[in-house]
């Protein structure tokens, strides 16, 4: 029996537990999102993010720039962000046009605001080990999802596929400090499928339809975060789950499994980062 692993249940139970967080605080969490330029995918994104930020009590700001903004008004932008009291949590949407450097503008953003963890004090963090501020989003949601299933992470061949910093070295980096045997794959791999075949849990974040059934072996997870339209404009993912679902213990669906868990991780961030700016947490 193949078990789905479903983002929009635990979604729907994160978001309720955080409701209730909240509503606890003196004054609402406020998320600043950065949107330039007029990118479908990424306004499609950032309209969900607001939308359920709200539904939770988060005062939710998207900050709008046309496509040929400056580098320098973006990284200004963001200063008075970080020094803005009431601003918690800060995320630049992504992708950003190519005349302007994503690294310069991440880092200026002040790490105990950075709610994807993506500035080199929280990566930093991470990849030596530490605990940052806050973990990236999709992998944070990746091991809440692994974590309710009951999946056990120590000692398990993990392969991922697909080394961006905003999913697969972050998602590789928790998975070894869990003491999983981690093997990441790229565009330059060779011989894919007797590596992932080798896979106890198979995470693809790639963006195309790579991974059939004879790549993988029988009762493995199978994690899929890719997300684009096919041919026929319908939303999938890199697996095909018709046929890999016949194969694998446990596999998570496109839409309704690695998404929904990315909101919720983000919602979750700036929910934390609140309270350790407030130094909630210490009265736990
Ligand atoms: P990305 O920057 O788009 O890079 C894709 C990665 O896939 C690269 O590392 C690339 O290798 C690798 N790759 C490309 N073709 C390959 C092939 N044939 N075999 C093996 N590896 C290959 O990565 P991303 O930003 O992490 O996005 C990946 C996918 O996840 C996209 O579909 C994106 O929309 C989706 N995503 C979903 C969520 C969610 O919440 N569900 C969140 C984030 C991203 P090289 O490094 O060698 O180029």
């Amino acid at each position: 029996m193949t078990t789905i692993l479903n983002g929009k249940n635990l979604r729907d139970i994160i978001l309720a537990d955080l409701k209730i967080r909240v509503e606890k605080f003196m004054a609402p969490p406020e998320l600043a999102v950065i949107l330039v330029g007029e990118n479908p995918a990424s306004l499609i994104y950032v309209n969900n993010k607001k939308k359920t930020a709200e539904k939770l009590g988060i005062v939710s700001h998207v900050i709008k720039f046309p496509q040929n903004v400056s580098e320098s008004n973006l990284i200004k932008t963001i200063k008075i962000l970080n020094e803005k009291k009431s601003t918690t949590a800060i995320l630049v949407q992504l992708p950003l046009p190519e005349h302007i450097d994503k690294f310069k503008v991440i880092d200026a953003i002040a790490p105990e605001k950075d709610v994807d963890g993506l500035t080199p004090y929280n990566s930093g963090k991470l990849f030596s080990g530490e605990k940052p501020f806050v973990y990236p989003c999709t992998p944070r949601g990746i091991l809440h999802l692994l974590e309710k299933y009951h999946i056990e992470i120590e000692g398990k061949n993990v392969v991922v596929i697909g080394r961006s910093n905003l999913v697969g070295k972050p998602v590789a980096q928790m998975m070894m400090n869990k003491n999983a045997t981690v093997t990441m794959c790229h565009s330059h791999s060779k011989n894919l499928a007797e590596i992932t075949k080798n896979a106890d849990i198979l995470i693809s974040a790639v963006g195309k339809k790579i991974i059939t059934e004879n790549m993988v072996k029988e009762n493995c997870v199978v994690v899929d975060v890719g997300i684009f339209k096919d041919e026929n404009g319908k939303t999938t993912g890199d697996v095909d789950f018709e046929n890999v679902s016949k194969k694998a213990g446990f596999i998570s669906p496109v839409p309704g499994g690695v998404g929904p868990m990315t909101i919720a991780s983000l919602m979750l961030n700036t929910v934390d980062l609140y309270e350790i700016q407030h130094n909630i947490n210490i009265f736990k």
